[in-house]
């Protein structure tokens, strides 16, 4: 058992300090503020002391300086180098930071983000900010909850709320200004003393002899510095540019968003999300605050009618604005006409690791699906809690191979859950939206139908879609329910000859919809994870393995 120690620090001039230091048994971070002097003032002070295995004392002093600039300077070398402070490397090290580790993040830009990405988290996610201690970054950013959807087609709607009733009242989706989300995460991430945050454009990981050894990168003065750590987790996002060398991306982009704010309304259905399918793709819209709300409207294909030029307003006015609920019309108007349209490709990227020693890719970096069912931050949360519990028994983290090696089961325990949320984005996008073809419009109508039919029709998909209960076979039980309600609604009362090949197709239809998309994320890894021996390198395979033989309890169900 180590002692730990309590410290002081006196500012005596920029460049000294006084390091007094007492005994004490509290944990080994403290915050303490110190005064000023004349020659610099502290605004705040913060000193760690923490005692090495060989018991000597080492200082970490954290202090922002009177230029506003947080100044850091630590006798621990990082542990885990971070790449991108967005949802997924703020959260991270936070995560890491708590574990004890010592943490370098590089973040492009510490202003708060301006994005129109990652605003609706779901009850699933919400449920791992919990894990991670991080839910009160949803808290005073006046975000709003979310209780589920309402589902418009053909001027007919339906709600289908999430399947709360057995979580504490708490628990709900939220939705919110990304910006605000990320900057609360990354202000309680920079509040521990282990973890340093700093402003710095990543240009390159350093490698050597196969093994990432740490990152290039270049502050804002221009200057470029190399940083070293046993492990650097890359989290720079869907534009990522350092994820070649550690996977092997196959990016699509089905469509984009384009994005606007409307103002001062009120959705037909407070505290829902709204999904409309419409011609030719979904529109989706939520609130993101107290008085606005968020609408996506989807388009197909790379190629957007230009903003500049007056032909994005148009297309949303004539093509868009007659198929938004009418309550919803004049507000939608009015955003077309304030000009803050946005844009967004929508990309998909099944996860392809090259498992590299001391390199990891965590959040877009890694993984992207359609974002209609806003999934993103659930798995990026998802796999945070994942890895930092992979992590916890492994205090050394500097013999690279062995750790590569036992995060591989990193890959495979994190599957059934994230490939269940990317497949259910991708297929639901694509029964979402319109098509000239019979079987599909018949496919689309089924789906909106069978949702309506409640209880466990609608509870099943929305325990997917909330990421409660996001079970691989749940999705494909529930897929395929839908296909052959829609044949069964084609076939009763009186089967045509007509209507017999139609059916036929619908099933061929919703086949050649989820199968792709289950072969791209891995059959095996997505429904028989436990089939591979990674699976069981981890305590956390270990554990499931005898949780499935009834050695111990299962985990209390919100867990
Ligand atoms: C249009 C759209 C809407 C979406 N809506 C939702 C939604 O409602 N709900 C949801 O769950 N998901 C949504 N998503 C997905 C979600 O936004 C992402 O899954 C999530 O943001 C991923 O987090 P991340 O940390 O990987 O990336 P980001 O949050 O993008 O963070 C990446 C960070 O890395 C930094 N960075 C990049 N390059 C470098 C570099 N070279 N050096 C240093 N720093 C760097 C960036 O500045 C940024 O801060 C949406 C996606 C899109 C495209």
């Amino acid at each position: 058992m180590l002692l730990l120690q309590r410290a002081s620090v006196f500012p005596s001039d920029p460049t000294t300090a006084i390091i007094k230091v007492e005994k004490s048994h509290h944990p080994p971070q403290n915050q303490i503020p110190v005064g000023t002097n004349a020659a610099v003032k502290f605004i705040s002070n913060c000193i760690s002391l923490e005692s090495n295995r060989e018991s000597k004392l080492s200082v970490s002093l954290k202090w922002t300086s009177a230029s506003g600039d947080t100044e850091f300077s630590s006798a621990f070398p990082p542990d885990v180098i971070i790449v991108g402070a967005g949802v997924a490397g703020s959260a991270l090290a936070h995560t890491l930071g708590k574990d004890g580790r010592h943490v370098h993040v590089i973040e492009r830009d510490l202003t708060e983000p301006d994005r129109i990405i990652g605003e609706l988290l779901q009850p699933g996610g919400y449920l791992k900010l919990i894990e991670l201690g991080l839910e009160d970054c949803v808290e005073q950013i006046d975000a709003q909850r979310v209780l589920g959807y309402a589902l418009f087609k053909d001027g007919k709607n339906t709600i289908l709320s999430y399947p709360l009733e057995k979580f504490p009242a708490n628990v709900a989706g939220r939705s919110f200004y990304n910006g605000r989300f990320i900057q609360k995460m990354r202000e309680k991430a920079a509040e521990l003393l282990n973890v340093r945050m700093e402003q710095g454009n990543v240009t390159s990981l350093l490698e050597e002899n196969g093994t990432v050894k740490g990152v290039q990168y270049r502050t804002k003065d221009g200057v470029e510095h190399k940083a070293y750590a046993p492990l650097t987790i890359v989290c720079d996002g869907c534009f990522s540019n350092l994820r070649q060398s550690l996977c092997q991306p196959k990016i699509e982009v089905p469509s984009c968003f384009v994005g606007l704010i409307l103002e001062n309304c009120q959705l037909p259905f407070a505290n829902h999300g709204h999904v409309i399918l419409a011609d030719p793709s979904p529109i989706l819209l939520y609130p993101i605050s107290s008085t606005e709300v968020r609408c996506f409207v989807d388009l197909p294909g790379q190629k957007l009618p230009s903003i500049r030029n007056g032909e994005m307003s148009k297309y949303l006015k004539n093509i868009v604005a007659p198929q938004i609920p009418p309550e919803l019309h004049d507000p939608f108007i009015y955003a077309i006409d304030r000009g803050n349209i946005r844009t967004m490709p929508n990309r998909s990227m099944p996860a392809y690791p090259l498992p590299t020693p001391g390199a990891l890719l965590m959040g877009d970096a890694f993984n992207m699906r359609h974002p209609l069912t806003g999934g993103g931050v659930t798995v990026a949360l998802s796999d945070i809690v994942l890895l930092r519990d992979l992590l916890r028994p492994f205090h050394n983290l500097n013999d690279a191979a062995l750790l590569c090696k036992y995060l591989e089961s990193f890959y495979i325990l994190r599957k059934p859950v994230a490939s269940t949320i990317n497949t259910l984005a991708g297929a639901l996008y694509k029964v979402f939206s319109a098509s000239p073809d019979q079987a599909r419009k018949q496919l689309r109508q089924a789906c909106f139908d069978y949702l309506s039919l409640g209880g466990i029709f609608s509870n099943g998909p929305m325990a997917l879609l909330s990421a409660l209960n996001p079970h691989p076979s749940s999705l494909v039980l529930h897929f395929f329910a839908v296909a052959v309600y829609g044949v069964g609604c084609l076939l009763f009362p009186f089967p045509s000859f007509e209507r017999i090949w139609i059916a036929a197709k619908l099933i061929w239809c919703a086949s050649g919809i989820i199968f792709p998309i289950i072969k791209a994320e891995g059959v095996r890894q997505m429904f028989f994870a436990a089939t591979f021996l990674a699976y069981y390198r981890a305590p956390l395979g270990r554990r499931s393995l005898l949780r499935r033989r009834g050695e111990i309890s299962p985990q209390p169900k919100w867990l």
